[in-house]
């Protein structure tokens, strides 16, 4: 498959800091939009469906999978999330260049369908770091943090299947890398051919 737009697949622990450092780009960037995934997990505090996540019972969700309706899914911490077929080729196609926020497990079935998507991996600076952030975050009990420093070491092993890594140790250092590797993207000689038709036109390039 070989789409006009890119697919950039950000992973990393919970606490690193990636939902926020791609908000930051979304907002800085205006060519890129994030696709909303399904999760069968209950709504958080302000979130809203449709624009945090399609929240979906169990049963609708089981349906899509059956219907094959996933690029990807993946259960994570006991909830399972999805990524639809349609939100993202459609975009793609139209030479769109979409983001994903999802799990390693996620980002990896994508790379197998999707080889030209780009793997992007967030590194927190170290784990002393990461339990400092859960904590100050403040929004999961002792038990729970204790659960996702485990999964972390899991998951920073899985960095090395990955394109890029971030290393988020500091949020503006971090964003100016993220936005680099997707400048970099779109520099590529087929996306600037495609952009730039008529300099190539003009230089005779085919
Ligand atoms: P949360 O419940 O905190 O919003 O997300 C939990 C984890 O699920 C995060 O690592 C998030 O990136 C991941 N996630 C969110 N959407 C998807 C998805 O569509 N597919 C996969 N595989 N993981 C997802």
């Amino acid at each position: 498959m070989e789409y006009p737009g890119n697919l950039f697949v950000v992973s990393a622990p919970s606490g690193t800091g990636k939902s926020s450092l791609v908000k930051a780009l979304l907002e800085l960037d205006s060519h890129l939009q994030v696709s909303v995934s399904h999760t069968t997990r209950s709504p958080r505090g302000q979130e809203q469906h449709g624009r945090e996540y399609w929240f979906t019972a169990m049963e609708e969700f089981q349906s899509m999978i059956a219907r094959g309706d996933f690029f990807e899914y993946a259960e994570v911490h006991g909830n399972f999330y999805g990524t639809s077929r349609q939100a993202i080729e459609e975009r793609i196609k139209g030479g769109e260049d979409v983001v994903l926020e999802i799990d390693w497990q996620g980002a990896l079935q994508i790379k197998k369908i999707f080889p030209t998507a780009i793997l992007i991996f967030i590194l927190p600076p170290s784990y002393e770091e990461l339990l400092q952030r859960l904590n100050r975050r403040g929004e999961d009990s002792a038990d729970v943090i204790e659960v996702r420093m485990q999964n972390a070491r899991i998951e920073v092993a899985q960095a090395q299947h990955f394109d890029f890594v971030v290393i988020n140790a500091l949020f503006e250092t971090a964003l100016f890398d993220l936005k680099a590797i997707v400048h970099a993207q779109r520099l590529k000689y087929a996306a600037q051919r495609r952009n730039k038709s008529t300099v190539f036109q003009a230089l005779n390039l085919v």
